[in-house]
Parts: C-alpha cells; structure tokens; sequence
C-alpha cells in the first residue's frame, strides 16, 4: 500500500523532531532490549520484587523506562513533556497512571488528581481532552464480583455508589470545563461496570456533543455489534456517541483466564480479524460522524493511514474537531508528529504518577514492545535510522566547516 498520498510516516525529520540526540541514544537502548521477550520477562519479575523488596531501583527505572514512557511523577512534572508535544501541534492527555489502589483515601485522592487533570487540559486552547481508568477508583475485586453478577453486601452496594458517585464527580467537571474524557477499558471480567457507568455519563452529559468517550477493544469478537448497539442506543436516546477504539491490551490475560475457567476466549481468533474490525470500525464512525465522537487510538500504520483515507472519502476536513488520532508518549513518535505535521488532530496519552505506581502500565507497555508483536523492531529501526541520519548530517557539517 502506498502510505504518502496524505502523510509520510517515513519522515524521520518530522517523527523525532523533539527528541534530542542523549534521548534518542536512550530510546535505542530500551527499544533494543525490549526486543528480546526474555530480557522483558526477567526484568519486569526482578521490577516488581525489587520494589517489593524496597531495594533503590527506582532511580534506574526513573532514568530509563519510566522517562521513555511517562511525562513525570506529578502534573507540574509534565510541564517539558506537555511543551515538547505542543511545540509541534500536538495535542497531550494527563492520565494519572495509577492502579490498584487499595483504599477508599486513595480512591478519592485519585478522583482529585483527575479532577485537576481537567482542569490543567481546559486551560489549553487547542486540545482539552482527560482520561482515566476506573481501577483507579473503585476495587477490581468490587468491579470483577459485579461483572460476574453475584450480589453484593450491603457494605458493597455502597461502595459502588460511591464509586459511581465518583465517577460523576469528574465527568460534571469536565462538562462545566469542556473538557472531554476518555474511559479507558480494561479486563473483561471487571468490565461491566464500567461499561455501564460509562453509558450512563454518556447519556447524561453527551447531549450536546461527544464530552465522554466509551472505549471499544476491537481485539473483542463481540465488539463492532456492540459500537453499532451503542450507536443506535445513543440515537434513540438522543445522546452523542463518543467512541475511542483501541485494539486492546489484555490479550494474553483474557486467553490464559478463559482457558482456566473453561468459557470461550472473548478475544478475536487472529490479529488480521482485530485488525479488521479496527479499521472496519473506524469507517463506521467517521461515516456516522454527525452522531458520533471519534478518538482513534493505534501505533498501526496502516490503521492511521486508512483513518486519513476515510477522512477524505467522506468529505471531513483534516482538523475535523470531532476526529482524533491518539498515541501513547514515547511510541510511534512517527505517526503522531507526521499526522500533526499534514494537519490532523492528534493527541499523545501522557502518563504520569510515582513511579511505584506505574508499574503496572510500564510492564503493559514493554511487554506490547517485545519482539513477538512486532512494535519495537519498526520503532528501533527508525530510531537507528534517525541516529545514523543524524551522525552524518553532522559529518558533512564537520566537513564543509574544514573549507
Ligand atoms: C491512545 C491510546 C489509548 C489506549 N487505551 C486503551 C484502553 O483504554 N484499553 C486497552 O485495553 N488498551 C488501550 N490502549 C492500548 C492498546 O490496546 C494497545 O496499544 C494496542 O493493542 C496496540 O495495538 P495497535 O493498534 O497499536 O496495533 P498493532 O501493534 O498492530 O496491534 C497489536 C494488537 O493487536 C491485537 N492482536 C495481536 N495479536 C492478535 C491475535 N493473534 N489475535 C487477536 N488480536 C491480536 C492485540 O490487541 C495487540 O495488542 C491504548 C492505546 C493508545 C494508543
């Protein structure tokens, strides 16, 4: 497929424009090692027990992963991150990587970081987007026994109140900030209620216009019936659909649980059937644009690339406010500042946290790096290729200086 009729993302240039040479010394280092599922293996176990352990490792991991990865450890700490982005059009989305918080204090000290995450993104002009996960806010154990539909005691029905209360909490805020929140999705076997809370924020506060955005894992066989459900369910209940499609990251933990506990695997049964309901769904909501908010999360090339071509097919302007494209901070730096460069919206998920508490989001992310699913070799190879670009562009600089 030709990939440059609307966007290069081979233009090495554009893709790491704000990344020094030291940075780019240091992604190639992490991208290498992250090639080797092994190497991944064995640090992400020595990670998580050394931190157990209390051993000083977080200086190492403060200095490599976690810098690739992550804006910083609070809001203020994204500052250069955040400004980086924007110097190139780039849009950035805080997201307060942390999870598995255990108590009811940390649920409502997560909500309030969130809160000013809404309220960091409304004072940017160009971009005003939040996201967060509701693990973050709620118990995976409440949330799991809920998807499973067992009843609930007593003490746990109040707990759910008070994470839907929660919940409201923000999406209200970001309704009176006109900000737009992403929820993110996660595990299946807790995903119900946040399906469902999700719906509801929708319901209540999209009438206007996509503010709460459901996500949908395409990697689920289920879930382009279910975008098309929601979408007629939004119509008929005269709400705007906010959809972010995401491939999905659970993959191996879906397939693994489902064959312990003997029901059929919810994921797709190859990556070409993700892939195509991905770009399938992407067309779906770009054709249905007037009734639907579309946030298009991928470090798929092809993906993005087609995400362009639908654009142009159903007559959308490039900066359409009700498109975007997503990346994470720190990977696919060449279809974000390429996208940004040809004139479309795209915004990168910007973590941040105490680094103790985004291990779990930094061994999502280099697991989803090792060689077997393919992302790294193609950012390592043109990380190796900028480098080298780089290298002889000073070269010849170095040169014509002599004359
Ligand atoms: C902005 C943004 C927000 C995100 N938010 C979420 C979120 O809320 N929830 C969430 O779960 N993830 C989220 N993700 C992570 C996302 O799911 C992964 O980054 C994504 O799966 C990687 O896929 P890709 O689209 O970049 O393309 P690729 O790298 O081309 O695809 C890899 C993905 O394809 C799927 N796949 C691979 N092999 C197979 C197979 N054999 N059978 C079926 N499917 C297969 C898997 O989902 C795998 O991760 C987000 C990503 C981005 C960029």
């Amino acid at each position: 497929m030709e990939l440059k009729k609307f966007v290069d993302f081979d233009n090495l240039t554009n893709a790491f424009a704000a990344r020094t040479d030291e940075a780019l010394k240091q992604a190639h280092f992490i991208f290498s090692t992250m090639q080797s599922p092994g190497l991944v293996k064995v640090g992400t176990t020595l990670t998580t027990w050394s931190l157990k352990m209390g051993l000083p490792v977080k200086g190492i991991i403060r200095k490599t992963i976690f810098n690739l990865f992550c804006g910083g450890e609070t809001l203020d700490g994204c500052q250069r991150a955040t400004n980086d982005l924007a110097a190139f059009g780039i849009g950035a989305i805080f997201d307060y990587s942390v999870e598995g918080e255990k108590t009811e204090e940390g649920f409502d000290g997560t909500a309030q970081e969130i809160m000013r995450t809404i309220d960091r993104a409304s004072q940017y002009e160009y971009i005003r987007f939040s996201a967060f996960k509701v693990t973050g806010l709620a118990h995976f154990d409440l949330l799991a026994k809920i998807t499973a539909g067992e009843k609930l005691t007593a003490e746990e029905e109040a707990a759910y109140e008070r994470v839907k209360a929660r919940v409201d909490m923000i999406c209200a805020e970001a309704k009176r900030k006109n900000v737009s929140v992403l929820i993110d999705a996660e595990e299946t076997w807790i995903q119900k209620p946040i399906s469902d809370m999700t719906k509801a924020m929708m319901i209540k506060y999209n009438t206007e216009k996509a503010l709460i955005y459901y996500t949908f894992q395409m990697y689920a066989h289920s879930m382009l019936d279910h975008l098309k459900e929601l979408h007629a369910h939004a119509k008929a209940n005269n709400y705007r659909l906010g959809a972010k499609l995401v491939r999905g990251a659970y993959m191996e933990i879906e397939a693994d649980r489902a064959e312990k506990m003997g029901y059929e695997n919810p994921i797709q049964p190859s990556k070409e059937a993700t892939d195509r309901d991905f770009d399938l769904a992407t067309e779906y909501c770009i054709q249905h644009i007037d009734e639907i908010g579309l946030f298009a999360g991928s470090h798929n090339e092809k993906s993005n690339y087609l995400g362009t071509l639908f654009l142009e097919k159903y007559g959308l302007a490039r900066d359409d406010r009700r498109v975007y494209f997503g990346q994470l901070y720190g990977m696919g730096d060449h279809i974000s500042f390429n996208l940004a460069d040809a004139g479309y919206n795209v915004i990168k998920y910007v973590p941040y946290g105490p680094i103790k508490a985004t291990i779990p989001y930094l061994i999502r992310r280099a697991n989803e790096n090792t060689s077997v699913r393919g992302q790294s070799s193609r950012e390592l190879s043109l990380i190796k290729k900028e480098r080298k670009r780089r290298k002889e562009a000073k070269k010849q600089l170095a040169h014509q200086d002599k004359f």
